[in-house]
């Protein structure tokens, strides 16, 4: 089957969409339910292949660019936005780790990771989301290929061929989108998840996690710290502009006692998990609360519905690869989707969409099983298992080729690297 084969050619331009009139249709190849990094990287990824792209995000771009949360970005997913074009916007507003160091509680032996380990300009990134979304709705927004229907709701979705025909409501008009397949990026409470009936195996911790950004007295010398204490990881994370963000893990109750704590008392507190490395610490935002759970879908792909990222998986926040596996998902599959729009496939079929499950799923589990791993080694006060941990600590700490196996499991560099993440990776900082 050919590029051009009718069945699955991309819509004309007259048959895509005319906003004039209240009632109208939208005709693409495909279309992403959830506007957020994950389904904004997908679509970024996708514009380049000539096909017709549509993202329905429920909130106005604004809203959807806002939310208050920085995240450890991963070498990997750094290239593969270097690979989009992006870095020009994303480079300058981020911060490198320049040092990553793990801890066990008061334990003196502290683990490193450096630049050096992996011959990189830094261990990881930190970036915050506004600053992420803003390069990725820059470049959507010049892609003419990329539909974004914001403040949009999803209603009805059928079968109808081959193709699927979604009824969209957005403040301009109701919209039929149709399209050979509907990608579900819409988070992990994914709405096309559940009607799609995708079971999913996984557990909620008995642990909540509370996120602040702190302004350090003094520089935090762009190291991050991720120190494991038996009631859950605490992480402080540099940001651009001598800030900090704390992820802080603890047991629900111990959790929501935190959040409640004055001010000062609250300080007090998480000095006495963190310590005065960088001096005086004042808090720049009021802390929140969220939920910590594992969940891994039983299948990725149904035909003509792939989901990727939240939808798809979730994890522990420790080591910071939540959004890390969404922005691989996203790449993986636009690769895969691209290469099936090539040879003229049907790209709503189960036998494209497998090599995408194929090639994420079990990764995906490796770093799932990773961070429950490391959760439940190290939130606990189980003696074996304190010695286990800490001779652990020791042999990463002394033995560089372990360290560096580490290193790239984290960093995204081990499994099959997305061909954008490959060709980012010989891009300069
Ligand atoms: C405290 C905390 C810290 C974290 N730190 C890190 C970190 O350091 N590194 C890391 O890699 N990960 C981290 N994560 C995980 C990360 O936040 C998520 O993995 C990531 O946000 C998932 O992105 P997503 O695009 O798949 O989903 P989301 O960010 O949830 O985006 C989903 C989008 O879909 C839209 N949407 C939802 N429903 C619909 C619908 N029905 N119709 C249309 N649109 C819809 C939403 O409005 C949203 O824009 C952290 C998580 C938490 C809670």
């Amino acid at each position: 089957m050919t590029a051009t084969t009718p069945q699955f050619r991309s819509p004309t331009p007259s048959e895509q969409l005319s906003f004039s009139a209240p009632q109208t249709e939208l005709t693409v190849d495909v279309a992403i339910v959830g506007g957020g990094i994950v389904g904004l990287t997908l679509a970024a990824a996708l514009s380049a292949s000539g096909m017709q792209v549509a993202v329905i995000e429920a909130q106005t771009a604004a809203a959807a660019a806002s939310r208050q949360r920085a995240y450890a970005l991963s070498l990997t997913s750094g290239d593969i936005f270097k690979g989009l074009g992006l870095w020009p916007q994303i480079g300058p507003h981020i911060c490198h780790f320049d040092k990553v160091q793990l801890s066990d509680g008061d334990y003196g032996r502290v683990v490193q990771f450096l630049p050096t380990d992996l011959g990189t300009e830094a261990v990881y990134y930190g970036a915050e989301h506004g600053v992420l979304m803003a390069a990725l709705q820059g470049a959507i927004a010049a892609a003419p290929t990329v539909h974004y229907l914001c403040s949009a709701t999803l209603g009805e979705t059928r079968e109808q061929g081959n193709w699927v025909v979604a009824a969209v409501t957005t403040p301009e008009a109701v919209v039929t989108v149709r399209s050979h397949l509907m990608v579900a990026a819409d988070g992990k409470g994914s709405l096309l998840r559940q009607r799609a009936g995708i079971g999913n195996v996984g557990w909620r911790y008995r642990q909540s996690c509370v996120t602040t950004v702190l302004e350090p007295e003094h520089s935090h010398q762009n190291t991050a710290y991720e120190r494991f204490w038996p009631s859950g990881p605490f992480a402080i994370l540099p940001l651009p502009g001598q800030r900090c963000q704390v992820v802080w893990t603890a047991p629900h109750a111990e959790a929501e006692a935190i959040l409640a704590l004055p001010e000062a008392e609250f300080m007090a507190e998480l000095e006495r998990r963190y310590g005065h490395h960088m001096g005086q610490l004042k808090r720049l935002t009021a802390p929140a609360m969220f939920p910590v759970q594992l969940m891994q879908c039983d299948r990725y792909v149904l035909p003509r519905l792939a989901l990727v990222g939240d939808a798809a998986h979730s994890c522990h926040p420790v080591g910071g690869q939540g959004l890390n596996m969404g922005i691989r998902d996203a790449a993986a599959l636009a690769e895969v989707l691209t290469a099936a729009y090539q040879r003229g496939e049907n790209l709503g079929s189960v036998t494209v969409l497998r090599r995408y499950e194929r090639w994420r799923r079990l990764e995906n589990w490796v770093i799932l099983s990773f961070t429950d791993g490391l959760t439940r080694i190290f939130s606990n006060r189980v003696l074996p298992l304190v010695a286990l941990r800490r001779g652990g600590l020791w042999v990463l700490s002394s033995l560089a080729p372990l360290r560096r196996l580490a290193l790239r499991l984290m960093t995204g560099r081990l499994g099959r690297v997305p061909q954008l993440g490959r060709l980012g990776q010989q891009m300069p900082d």
